[in-house]
Formats: C-alpha cells, sequence, structure tokens
C-alpha cells in the first residue's frame, strides 16, 4: 500500500457492502441499479462538479431498453423514477448522415433503424445530460455522490492473510475484503492542472506533499472500479491494458459555427484535402465536430499533446481540411486534440472482489457511439449478480460470469469500432475509393438489416455458462431462440372476460413492460394455442386440465421459491444474515415473476381462462400474444398445436434456461435450473460484514 504523509490526515474506517470508485455514467449507473436492490454502498468522485463535456452523443436501442424496463416499477417501496422519459424527453433521434464531398452532397445515409425494439432509432443525447438525469434519479431514490474524495490505493485482503495497514490492527483477521484508501483535498480541489490527457496513471503522489488531505480506509465486500480509461484501480493491481493508440491527431470541438453546409444535419464531410470531418448538431445552434488532422510524427505525441490549441488555429486547421466547406467558428465550449486508444483490459476482476466497469476495462474510438453505452450494460450485468451474493442467494462464483461475458462483448465492440473509424478515416487512395463506395451503397444496405446495425446492442448474446444453461434432456431450439440471447420484445393485450369481446378495449402493452427490475427473474409462460377454444372445442377437458394445473404450478413455485429465496425472507433467524434481506424491504420486494402468454383465442372460454385472468401482475397473469403470435415465433415457439414452453430470462433480460412444455415435468426442470444457480438459505454464504 501507499505510505502517507500521515501528519495533514484523518483516519476513519467505515465499512460498507460496496465501495463505487469514479461517478461518471458507469459508476452512477451502478449505484442507482444497487439502489433499487437496496444494496448499501458508497460512491466516491474525485471531480468536485459534474463534467460538461458533451462527449457521449448517443444512446442505443439495448440502453434505452434497459432504461424502459427500469421506469416501469410497480414496487411502491422506493421513489418512482422515470428514466426512459426524462432520456426522450432530453434527446432527439438520431437522423440521417448526410455526407458531403466539399460542399456537394453525396450520399445520405438513412437513420440506423432496427425493426426488433420498440426503439427503432437511437437518441443523440450528450454525455453531460445524460450524466446529469442519472444523478438525478440516483439522488431521487437516496443515493449520494461523495465529490472531492479520490482512491489512492486497494487490495483484496484474503482470508488469513489480514494484516496490521496504517498502524491499524485488523479486525478482520480470516476474512476476505477489499481495503481501499481514499482521500479528500482539505483545501482546493483534487484536479492537477497538467493532467496528461494521454492515457496513463494518474499522478496521485504527485503533489501530495503541497495539500492536506483528509484519509479513510474504507473496508468493503466488493469494489467496482468505474473510474475511467486511466484508472487507477487498474493499474494499482496491476492489470495490463494491452492495445494500441492510434497515431491520429483528432480534434474535438463543441460549440457554435456558421457555414455553407447544413450543420443543423448530421454530417460526413470530405473535403479537396481528403480529410473526413463528422459533425452532430447539438442544442443552442452547437454543434459538435471532430476532425481528422492526420498523422502523428513517431516519437512527437508529447509535443502534440503539450501543444495550445488555440481558436485561430483550430480555425486555420479546419479551413483547409474541409475546403471548399467552410465553418465559421463563433464560440467554443470544448475544444481539445484527442488520441484514439484501442484497449482491453487484461482481466476484468482482481480476486473475485474488485471489479473493472466501463472504460476502465476497455477504451475505443467514438465510432459507433458504444463506450458509454457498453459501461452501462457492465454495470447492469454485475449488479444483480452481486445483489444475489450479498443477500447470500447465490454463491460467489456467479460473479465470475461477468467477466466471462463482458470481456467477449467489449473485444467485439473494440473491432467493430476500430473498424468503423478505420473506415472513415481511411486516407490511401485505394481506402479512399472504399470509402467513397461505402458511403454511396450504405443507403441500401443498413435498411436491410433487421435487427439493425450491430451499434444498436440488441444482438449481444452471451455463452453458456454457469448461469445460461441448456435444458439437458430436450435439443436446443435454434440459434436465435438459445439461450444467453435478449429477451426479444412484441406487443400484448390484457385479457379480461369483459374485454375480450372488443378488441379496442383491450388494455395494450409490450413484452418489456412486464420485465421490471432489476433484480428479478421474470418466467415465460408461453402457451401455444392450448388455450384456445376454437382449437379444441371438443378438448374442454383436457383444455380446462390445462390452466388449472398451470394455475397450480405458478403458485406452487412462487411459494417455495419465495420461501427459498426471496429478499423479504426472514428464515434463518440471525439478524446480520439477513440484513440485506431486510434492506431491500424498502427496494424491490420480488424475486420471481411469472407472465403466462397465449397464443391469439378467436372465441375465448371464459370460464376456463378466468383462472389464469384473475392472478396478479407477475404471479401467473394471462396476456394475449395479439400480434399474430408474433411473441411466440420471437421466441421459437409454434402457435398451433404445440406444447408451448417455459423460458426463464435472467433479472437483466437474457433468456437463461428454457424448457419445452408447460406440464409438472418442465416446472420441475424449471426449480432444478433455480437450485442449480441459487444457493438455498441453509447452505448461505456467510455474509462478511
Ligand atoms: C469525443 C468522444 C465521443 C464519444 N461518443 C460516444 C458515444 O456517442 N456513445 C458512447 O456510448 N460513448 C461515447 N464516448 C465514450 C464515453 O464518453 C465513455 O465511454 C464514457 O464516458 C465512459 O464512462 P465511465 O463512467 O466508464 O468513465 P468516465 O466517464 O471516464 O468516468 C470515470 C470517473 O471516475 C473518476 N475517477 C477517476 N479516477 C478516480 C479516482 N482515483 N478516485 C475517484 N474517482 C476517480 C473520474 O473523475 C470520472 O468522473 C465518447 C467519448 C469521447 C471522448
Amino acid at each position: 500500500m501507499l505510505s502517507l504523509n500521515t501528519s495533514s490526515s484523518t483516519f476513519t474506517q467505515p465499512s460498507t457492502p460496496v465501495l463505487i470508485v469514479g461517478a461518471g455514467p458507469t459508476g452512477i449507473f451502478a449505484g442507482l441499479l444497487l439502489t433499487k436492490m437496496g444494496i448499501p454502498h458508497r460512491l466516491i468522485e474525485r471531480q468536485h462538479e459534474v463534467s460538461k463535456l458533451s462527449k457521449s452523443l448517443v444512446i442505443h436501442a439495448r440502453t434505452l431498453e434497459i432504461f424502459h424496463m427500469l421506469s416501469h416499477d410497480h414496487s411502491h417501496n422506493l421513489p418512482k423514477i422515470d428514466l426512459i422519459n426524462k432520456f426522450m424527453n432530453s434527446g432527439t433521434f438520431l437522423a440521417d448522415f448526410h455526407c458531403y464531398l466539399g460542399t456537394k452532397l453525396f450520399s445520405t445515409i438513412p437513420m440506423l433503424r432496427n425493426s426488433e425494439s420498440h426503439f427503432t432509432e437511437a437518441l443523440l443525447i450528450e454525455q453531460s445530460k445524460t450524466v446529469t438525469i442519472l444523478t438525478e434519479e440516483y439522488e431521487k431514490l437516496g443515493g449520494q455522490i461523495e465529490r472531492g474524495w479520490e482512491l489512492m490505493d486497494t487490495r483484496v485482503i484474503e482470508e488469513g492473510k489480514g494484516e496490521e495497514s496504517f498502524g491499524v490492527s485488523n479486525p478482520q483477521k480470516g476474512k476476505t475484503f477489499v481495503e481501499t484508501t481514499i482521500r479528500r483535498v482539505k483545501a482546493g480541489v483534487n484536479i492537477r492542472s497538467n493532467e496528461s490527457k494521454v492515457l496513463g496513471a494518474i499522478e496521485l503522489e504527485a503533489d501530495l506533499k503541497d495539500k492536506e488531505y483528509d484519509y479513510e480506509v474504507v473496508r468493503s465486500e466488493y469494489l467496482i472500479a468505474s473510474d475511467g480509461g486511466k484508472s487507477t484501480v487498474r493499474h494499482k493491481l496491476n492489470i495490463a491494458f494491452p492495445g494500441r493508440t492510434l497515431g491520429k491527431n483528432i480534434i474535438i470541438y463543441d460549440g457554435q459555427v456558421t457555414a455553407n453546409i447544413p450543420v443543423d444535419k448530421i454530417l460526413i464531410l470530405i473535403g479537396d484535402s481528403g480529410r473526413t470531418a463528422i459533425s452532430f448538431p447539438l442544442g443552442d445552434n452547437r454543434i459538435r465536430l471532430m476532425l481528422d488532422c492526420g498523422d502523428i510524427a513517431p516519437g512527437n505525441d508529447k509535443i502534440q499533446e503539450a501543444e495550445e490549441l488555440t481558436i485561430p488555429k483550430f480555425q486555420k486547421i479546419l479551413d483547409e481540411a474541409i475546403s471548399p466547406a467552410k465553418m465559421q467558428i463563433l464560440d467554443c465550449k470544448w475544444l481539445t486534440y484527442y488520441r484514439v486508444n484501442e484497449r482491453l483490459a487484461d482481466r476484468y476482476s482482481d480476486k473475485g472482489r474488485i471489479f473493472l466497469c466501463g472504460d476502465a476495462a476497455h477504451v475505443h474510438s467514438p465510432a459507433g457511439g458504444q463506450g458509454l453505452n457498453m459501461g452501462l450494460q457492465d454495470a447492469f450485468n454485475l449488479t444483480w449478480k452481486m445483489s444475489l451474493v450479498l443477500k447470500g442467494s447465490a454463491p460467489g462464483s456467479i460473479l465470475d460470469t461477468y467477466e466471462a461475458e463482458h470481456s467477449e462483448v467489449a473485444r467485439n465492440i473494440v473491432k467493430l469500432s476500430a473498424g468503423l473509424f478505420g473506415g472513415v478515416i481511411a486516407e490511401g487512395f485505394w481506402q479512399k475509393l472504399l470509402k467513397r463506395f461505402a458511403l454511396l451503397t450504405a443507403p441500401y444496405i443498413l435498411p436491410r438489416i433487421p435487427q439493425g446495425p450491430p451499434m444498436c446492442m440488441l444482438r449481444i448474446r452471451y455463452r453458456e455458462n454457469n448461469i445460461n444453461r441448456r435444458c439437458p434432456t430436450q435439443s436446443a431450439p435454434a440459434e436465435e431462440f438459445q439461450v444467453g440471447v435478449r429477451a426479444r420484445d412484441g406487443a400484448l393485450s390484457i385479457i379480461c372476460t369483459e374485454n375480450l369481446r372488443d378488441v379496442n378495449e383491450q388494455q395494450h402493452l409490450r413484452l418489456h413492460d412486464l420485465l421490471i427490475g432489476p433484480g428479478i427473474f421474470h418466467i415465460l409462460v408461453f402457451t401455444s394455442d392450448m388455450l384456445a377454444k376454437d382449437i379444441a372445442t371438443d378438448l374442454k377437458d383436457i383444455r380446462t386440465t390445462v390452466a388449472y394445473n398451470l394455475s397450480k404450478n405458478i403458485e406452487t413455485s412462487l411459494a417455495t421459491w419465495g420461501v427459498n429465496w426471496e429478499q423479504t425472507q426472514n428464515n434463518t433467524g440471525d439478524d446480520a444474515k439477513n440484513k440485506y434481506r431486510r434492506n431491500s424491504n424498502t427496494g424491490q420486494s420480488k424475486m420471481f415473476m411469472i407472465h403466462v402468454i397465449t397464443a391469439p383465442i378467436s372465441q375465448p372460454d371464459f370460464e376456463t381462462l378466468s383462472v389464469l385472468t384473475n392472478k396478479s401482475f407477475g404471479a401467473g397473469k394471462l396476456y394475449l400474444d395479439e400480434d399474430a403470435a408474433l411473441l411466440h415465433r420471437r421466441y421459437g415457439i409454434p402457435t398451433r398445436g404445440g406444447p408451448g414452453s417455459i423460458v426463464l430470462l435472467r433479472p437483466d433480460s437474457y433468456i437463461a434456461y428454457r424448457v419445452q412444455g408447460v406440464s409438472d415435468s418442465a416446472w420441475m426442470d424449471v426449480d432444478k435450473y433455480l437450485n442449480s444457480i441459487l444457493i438455498l438459505p441453509s447452505k448461505n454464504v456467510e455474509l462478511r460484514l
């Protein structure tokens, strides 16, 4: 550990289940999710103020889906948050890309739509607004960002290896926990004026002697390192960050301009010089421009960085690059050189206790707008698992799947982003020709991809592992319906005996409206046409049996799983062990929800259906797959004459397990699956705090 100048220090040793380091979008979102799941934590941030830089501009469909699910919270214990409407009201949809050769419109690439998600287009919103919304919603839930606190050092202290540190004897001997040193400057700010813009360690010790600090040694079960590309945590743990720094100089500009091209549109500009600029319209008549200004001479990195980029100098570079197009700079909110790094952390975790998330784990070019989206999805993947382990409902090994799943996703995203960026800045003769060809053909190719371009992140797919498991006794369905794929969305309506007669009176919703969260396993029961009168008029007895058996299985399963795992249980009688269960009473109260979906029914049998229609939300309520059974098809389930299927979704809405049929044996399979990934109370891991 770092040796400290203790003369100016105050030591305290509070402990917390989770310490989150860094309140960028990733860290705040992790905090928000943990709060909703009832997990106490601390979130520290070295900056005293929220960054006002526009940085990320695009929120993709998958992230919007997640915001949507988090906004449909039926819990009455926490204040309601409304992420999705706040985002939708603060951003605009990403529009067409207009490609200009000089001042001449060359091609128009239509907005990147997908037909898969309710959110067909990406949202254009600057990062400062994203961070503001996340912060507001986090604080609404009672979360607090501890600004001005900076992580200095961290390490995992393993069972039996406890030792004296900072002159304080370790009372946790025999346990495993994370010990982290943080400090807060007593006067002034943490940030040093000469901080490097190039990726590298933040020099924490540089001005240690100049300032007075308060210090704390924080003990936690887990640490989430969301401290950005220069991650102190990653450096302190000696986790390598291999990859490359591109030898290109990019200038980023944010401000107002006048121009001889339509800057109220998204532009890809290629000047006579062959250089490329991309411009996005922001609010207040501002644009955000990224300009490729050529290769960096080898060994010249430091000079480029230190050199002051003035507005007159930038105007000159811009004139030369985009001519005959012309942009006159009127003011400037952000102007900087930027170097693209493409790097992936060697490992995402240290001893299963410290986890890297967001830019701390992966960085790449802004092309494709993936970085922030990926960071939020890292947090979404990690936190439900962490919550289960802290509540004693799952073994610590479930956390290993975070790295297994997300390092692969990040690797693909770095490749995707590198390909896009390479295409945009291509300079050789043939490359330039290819670029023009791609820009010309893109308008015809892109709209033909049904799931939208890969940037939407709707196609993220996890491999089979400890959580995503095939049913051992059944053959796997087609690739696109297998475990590990995202839960697809589609239209539903609520079936009531009164409204079934009149389609206009039915209450319409989407499957994703049911998938509230976080931290809830949703079990979808597809009944195919087994409940439909028109198919089996002579089989009323069988139909009735199906409905009643289903109802009974749902009730029994929810009761059993509730006793075993639900957070509200107090079944060990041990106060300390039930700490998080009790705490989570203030958060989401359910861990399992069951929704029954039937193929369209033309002649409803009210008598039979009432046993399911009368059930409450999440407890087996019946819904109609109203769009010609599109949802059955989207989950690979035959509509006519099939035995139905049970599809179990993980709390982050990917298919974890699926089994054909809805009979007793199918429910037993689901029960076996849950018992294989969760821990029964009698085998609970001992909580360490
Ligand atoms: C020009 C540009 C355009 C981009 N466009 C997009 C886009 O369109 N879409 C997209 O998804 N992404 C985009 N990105 C990427 C996106 O900005 C990042 O991926 C995102 O900011 C990562 O969020 P984060 O929370 O992981 O890290 P950061 O935003 O870097 O936050 C890390 C936080 O940790 C704090 N911190 C650091 N060290 C410590 C410490 N020792 N102690 C305490 N706190 C610490 C920092 O102060 C910071 O607040 C773009 C990036 C750039 C530069």
